[in-house]
């Protein structure tokens, strides 16, 4: 399922950058709320979770008379680069290298058990780009337990800090798929979801997408990329150095997510 079908089939409105997360679901909060207070993460005794918000964020365009600190002039389209799954050796160094050869900074979306797994790799991404949650080994959250789905958040939220020094602030769930407990879970967790408006085609030639995404872009798109997982990415890496800098000829600033957010 796409991610336009899947919002449509959540209910979720699609200009829409907040669900509300309905009183009906209480009994399961309670049972989610009892496992985080026992696990003692996460629930920000300073900032208690606004349980009546879950932000989701699938495009972030500026705000009029933005003026967050850092971001671009009034007018400047921004657009961020994401890339799931890894960190990989198949795919990740080769990712790095091309957006150090472009001076671009981008946000991955890791999973626990691969971070455990290649923490070197998963340091060398977090020294100059964003590090998000994307579950501990990607299930498809609209079919887990409540449980399972904070075990899979907060096991890779402890895991992320422990091997990168500091936990993650964003949250992707994998396919783009969540229940209403996964969105209160990360909500819980002070999490965001995001989602992403445009995405790498692999099935589709280099040239293909470089063509498709420079024509979508709009200001606050978010692209989804892989740099793990089971998809063959290597057409990202070739189409990355083109897309880039015909998106810079166009006059896209590159942001993080965080930046997107601050200046959107
Ligand atoms: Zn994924």
């Amino acid at each position: 399922m796409d991610r336009r079908s899947f919002l449509r089939r959540a209910g979720l409105v699609a200009g829409g950058a907040v669900v509300g997360a309905g009183g009906g679901l209480a009994h399961e909060w309670e049972h989610i709320h009892y496992g985080l207070a026992k696990s003692g993460h996460a629930l920000g005794e300073e900032r208690p979770p606004d349980l009546t918000q879950t932000r989701l964020i699938y495009r972030v365009p500026a705000a009029s008379g933005a003026s967050a600190a850092g971001a671009p002039s009034p007018g400047t389209p921004r657009i961020a680069l994401t890339f799931d799954d890894g960190p990989s050796t198949a795919y990740t160094a080769r990712v790095l290298d091309v957006l150090a050869a472009a001076d671009v900074r981008a946000t991955f979306f890791q999973v626990g058990e691969r971070v455990r797994a290649l923490p070197a790799l998963a340091r060398e991404v977090a020294a100059r780009h964003v590090v998000g949650n994307h579950t501990w080994d990607h299930p498809d959250l609209s079919l887990a337990e409540a449980g399972d789905a904070r075990s899979q958040l907060q096991r890779t939220h402890d895991e992320v800090a422990s091997v990168l020094g500091q936990p993650p602030t964003l949250f992707r769930p994998p396919f783009g798929r969540f229940s209403g407990a996964t969105a209160m879970i990360a909500t819980s967790m002070n999490y965001p979801i995001v989602l992403w408006d445009t995405l790498f085609d692999v099935r589709q030639s280099a040239e293909a997408n470089i063509e498709q995404l420079a024509a979508s872009a709009q200001d606050g798109t978010i692209i989804l990329g892989h740099d793990g997982g089971p998809l063959h990415s290597d057409v990202v890496i070739e189409a990355l150095p083109e897309l880039i800098a015909q998106l810079k000829d166009k006059g896209f600033q590159f942001q993080t997510i965080p930046e997107l957010l601050a200046s959107g």
